[in-house]
């Protein structure tokens, strides 16, 4: 009973006891909870289950370390460095089932949700109470994998990260046990803060089945629109002095000229082909003007060459579909080319130095690269295209997202601000944490013995 072969029969065997239909082994079922994003290659679970309450996890993930069978959970499989293949086959637990809204405090600026639901369908329930939930990672992601990959997005600026808008959680352990971690209250310093220890630990630690999110209020007036530049660093100085000078931006995004090319084609936009922010400030009428006239006073100081304000919604609306398709509007420019994205966050005072380095590379090493990032944070991504029957391609692209990770650490920033390691990130992990990976994986280690929770991730 030793092979791994018939472990996972008799795993098989249990789970359909437990969940009968509702645990799939087809091959299109398996193909499409691995990861089919970017070039990393797709590796399938044996099977996926699809559970319905936390009983039903905690007996599927006790079944699975009582055979040393791996467990990966899965959201929405929006994730970008490899985060759900199975190298080592497994139970994937799909959350699709488990996506309610099991209460909403308006009083408490608080929603407790099930991890399945996606950020979109979430604010779409909250809409009556006037209140949303405001992270949002451009995919439609669902709210456990948000948590699990500690994801941001472009209103992070103003309202932080996943980490920093989680109140409570309740996670299934390795053996089966059911925890809740933090509290319903503002603040807490009851011992280690395991709530935020599980938000980034990428599905290696626990399933997480329940979230206690904050809620914020839905801003009463918005302006946005967009601000463009000659170069790259008159667009980083702008965004600089605008935080220096208080005002409270809601959203700052770069797009660099080959991405404002590409993005004027997928999206129908026409703008001049150069360094570009999109902007939003958003809360009463008077200070978002206020802001607005004092940020267009910062750009015209940085020699701005265009910028607007629109107020109108469906404006609105279409500049920020646009910011939110620019990976697949990078991708049409290369049909048939897959897209691979870096993820490199710095201090925002070395942000334009990074992204001109970083385009230096794309020219030496013959690379397309779109660039693109949320400024206000001092974390961009470079899409690029490539062929993946072109080898010599492929190892181009490696080696830039190498150096892209090692010189962000260089400037004291991070190899990645917001999509997590994964499998595509183990290296620069090492690199970026030292001693300190080794501390990880003692905690790694003394909740999950065995290894069973999405082995091959974060860790080789
Ligand atoms: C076009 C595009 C744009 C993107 N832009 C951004 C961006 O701006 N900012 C950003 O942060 N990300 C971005 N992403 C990446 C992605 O959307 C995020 O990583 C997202 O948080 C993943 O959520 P998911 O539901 O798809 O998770 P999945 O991909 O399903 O899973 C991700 C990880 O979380 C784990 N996991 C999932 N659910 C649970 C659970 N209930 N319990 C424990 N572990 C779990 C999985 O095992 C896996 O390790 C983008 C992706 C795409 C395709």
């Amino acid at each position: 009973m030793n092979k791994q072969s018939d472990r996972v029969l008799v795993v098989t065997s249990r789970l359909k006891e437990i969940l009968g239909d509702r645990l799939q082994t087809s091959r299109s079922v398996r193909e499409h909870h691995s990861h089919t994003t970017t070039l990393l290659p797709s590796q399938l679970p044996d099977m996926v289950a699809f559970p319905q309450s936390t009983q039903e996890i905690s007996q599927i993930v006790k079944v699975c370390d009582d055979n040393s069978v791996p467990v990966i959970p899965f959201g929405a499989g929006s994730s970008l460095e490899g985060h759900v293949n199975a190298p080592q086959g497994g139970v994937s637990i799909d959350m699709t089932n488990m996506s309610a809204v099991l209460e909403v405090a308006p009083e408490d600026l608080l929603a407790v949700v099930q991890p399945g639901i996606t950020r979109k369908r979430l604010n779409e329930e909250l809409r009556a109470t006037g209140l949303q939930f405001p992270i949002d990672p451009g995919a439609d992601a669902s709210v456990g994998g948000m948590v699990s990959t500690r994801a941001s997005g472009t209103n992070a600026v103003r309202y932080g990260t996943m980490a920093d808008n989680i109140l409570e959680l309740e996670c299934v352990l390795a053996d089966g046990q059911i925890i809740r971690t933090g509290s319903r209250a503002k603040k807490s310093a009851a011992g280690y803060d395991l709530t935020k220890l599980i938000a980034g630990s990428e599905g290696t630690l626990c399933v997480i089945t329940e979230v206690t999110l904050k809620l914020r209020g839905i801003p009463e007036h918005v302006v946005a629109g967009y601000a463009q530049f000659a170069t790259l660093d008159q667009a980083c100085t702008t965004v600089i002095e605008a935080i220096q000078c208080g005002i409270d931006v809601g959203r700052i995004e770069l797009l660099d000229p080959a991405q404002i090319k590409a993005s004027n084609a997928y999206s129908k936009l026409d703008l001049a082909v150069v360094p570009t922010l999109f902007y939003e400030f958003s809360g009463g009428e008077a200070k978002t003007n206020e802001e607005y006239e004092l940020f267009a006073a910062i750009a015209e100081g940085n020699g701005v060459s265009a910028l607007t304000s629109a107020k109108d919604a469906e404006d609105r609306a279409k500049l920020w579909a646009a910011r939110h398709d620019a990976y697949w509007a990078a991708l049409a420019q290369h049909p048939g080319q897959k897209g691979i994205v870096s993820d490199a966050c710095v201090p925002i005072s070395k942000l334009a130095s990074c992204i001109e380095q970083t385009q230096e590379d794309l020219s030496e090493l013959g690379l397309d690269g779109y660039v693109l990032g949320h400024v206000g944070d001092g974390n961009f991504h470079v899409v690029l295209c490539v062929d993946p029957d072109n080898q010599a391609q492929c190892e181009a692209a490696e080696d830039l997202l190498k150096r892209i990770s090692k010189r962000a650490v260089e400037m004291g920033g991070t190899c990645t601000g917001e999509h997590g390691i994964g499998q595509g990130k183990q290296g620069s992990l090492e690199n970026e944490a030292g001693p300190a990976l080794a501390v990880m994986q003692t905690i790694k280690k003394a909740l999950d013995p065995k290894g069973i929770m999405n082995p091959g991730k974060i860790f080789a």
